[in-house]
C-alpha cells in the first residue's frame, strides 16, 4: 500500500526501510509534522502513518478523508492526539502499536531517577572542567526508598520489576489491579496515600480526560517535601506551572521529564539556533534539579524495530481486509 509517513526522521526511514523489505509497501517519507497546513500532502495516499506529536484533530481528519485517506496507522501506543470519535464518524480506521518495548520506556524512567538522585548531569560537567569537588552531589540509596508508580500496565510493571530489584518499597495506583505487580510485593493504595508516602512518584498511565493535570498544585502539596517526580508518559499529566512553583519553594526536590505538555512546538527538531519562546519551559531549564529529555524514552533499536514491524503489519492487515485486534475497539473510542 502507498503510505505517507509524516514526521519522518533518519531513524524512522532506516528502520522502516529495513523492515519493509519483507512487506513491500510503498513508503513516502515526509519530514513535516501532520497538521492543518500539511494534511494536503496526503492527497493520493490511502494510508498515513503518524507519530506522537502529529495533530489529528477533526479538521485534519476531515481533510485526510477528503483526500482519499482511509487508514491512520499510528506508529506509537498513545492515541491522545487523535480525535477517535471523529475518525469513527468519518469511517477512518485508526490502528496503533499497543506494545513495542515497555523496557525502553521503563529503563529511561529509571535512568532519569538515577541521574537526578546521583546528580550525574552535574558530575559529568564538573569532571570535564577539572572540578572534582563533591559538594552538592549527595544522593540517597534507592534501596529502601519508597516509589509510587501511577499506572501499572505494560511499562509500569517493568518499572516495578526494576525497582524491586533495587530493593525499593513499591506503592502503586491504577484503576485496575495488576496481579504481577502485587506478586512483587507492591501495595495498591489510593492516590493521596501514594503521594503522601513516596520519595519518588513516576507516571505510567495514559493521558485521558480524567488524568489531565493529575499532578497539580494540590497533589504536589500532598507529596513529601523534596520528593522526586518522573514523567515519561504524556506531558499534560502534569500542570507545568504548578510544578515550577513547587520547585521554587522546594516542595518538589527533583523533576525528570521526557514529555512536556506543550512539546508539539519544541521536540524532535534542532532549535539550537532559535530563541526559546516558551517561558515556562525556559524556566524549567534553569533548575539544577531538573532533567528533561525530548521524548526519547522509546528510542532504542529494539523498540524502533518492533514499532516498524507492527505498523507495517497493521497496514498489511488493513490492505488484506483482515480484522486485527490492533484496530482500536469501539469501547475505547467511546471512552476517549
Ligand atoms: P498500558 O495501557 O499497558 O498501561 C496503562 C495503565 O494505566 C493501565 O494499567 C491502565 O489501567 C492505567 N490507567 C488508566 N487510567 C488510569 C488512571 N486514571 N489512573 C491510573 N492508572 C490508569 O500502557 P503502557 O504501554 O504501559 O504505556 C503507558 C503510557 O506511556 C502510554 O499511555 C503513553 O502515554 C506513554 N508512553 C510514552 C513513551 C515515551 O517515549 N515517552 C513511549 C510509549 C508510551
Amino acid at each position: 500500500m502507498r503510505v505517507a509517513v509524516f514526521s519522518s526522521k533518519s531513524y524512522t526511514e532506516q528502520t522502516f526501510d529495513a523492515v519493509n523489505a519483507s512487506f513491500g509497501h510503498e513508503l513516502v517519507y515526509l519530514e513535516p509534522r501532520l497538521d492543518r497546513r500539511t494534511a494536503t500532502l496526503a492527497a493520493g495516499f490511502k494510508a498515513v502513518c503518524a507519530f506522537v506529536n502529529d495533530e489529528l484533530d477533526a479538521g485534519v481528519l476531515g481533510e485526510l478523508q477528503r483526500h482519499g485517506v482511509r487508514l491512520i496507522a499510528m506508529r506509537c501506543a498513545g492515541l491522545n492526539n487523535v480525535d477517535l470519535g471523529e475518525a469513527a464518524r468519518l469511517g477512518l480506521t485508526v490502528m496503533n502499536v499497543p506494545a513495542y518495548s515497555p523496557y525502553a520506556v521503563a529503563e529511561h524512567a529509571v535512568a532519569l531517577m538515577l541521574a537526578l538522585n546521583r546528580r550525574i548531569h552535574k558530575a559529568f560537567n564538573r569532571v570535564r572542567e577539572g572540578n572534582f569537588s563533591l559538594e552538592g552531589l549527595t544522593g540517597f540509596d534507592m534501596h529502601g526508598s519508597t516509589v509510587g508508580i501511577v499506572g501499572t500496565g505494560k511499562i509500569g510493571v517493568c518499572v516495578a520489576r526494576i525497582l524491586n530489584g533495587f530493593g525499593c518499597r513499591l506503592l502503586t495506583f491504577d484503576i485496575q489491579r495488576n496481579p504481577e505487580v502485587e506478586a512483587l510485593g507492591a501495595r495498591y493504595v489510593e492516590l493521596p496515600a501514594l503521594f503522601a508516602h513516596a520519595d519518588i512518584v513516576t507516571l505510567h498511565c495514559p493521558l485521558v480526560a480524567s488524568t489531565r493535570h493529575l499532578i497539580d498544585a494540590a497533589s504536589l502539596n500532598r507529596m513529601r517535601r523534596g520528593a522526586m517526580l518522573i514523567n515519561t508518559s504524556r506531558g499534560a499529566l502534569v500542570d507545568t506551572a504548578a510544578v515550577v512553583e513547587a520547585l521554587k519553594s522546594g516542595q518538589l526536590g527533583y523533576l525528570g521529564l521526557d514529555v512536556y505538555e506543550e512539546e508539539e512546538d519544541l521536540f524532535f527538531e534542532d532549535r539550537s539556533q532559535k530563541v526559546l519562546l516558551d517561558d515556562t519551559f525556559a524556566r524549567l531549564l534553569t533548575f539544577p534539579n531538573v532533567i528533561i529529555t525530548g521524548h526519547q524514552a522509546f528510542l532504542t533499536r529494539d523498540a524502533l524495530d518492533a514499532i516498524a514491524r507492527t505498523t507495517l503489519q497493521n497496514i498489511a492487515d488493513f490492505e488484506n481486509r483482515r480484522t486485527s485486534t490492533r484496530i482500536v475497539p469501539l469501547d475505547r473510542l467511546k471512552k476517549s
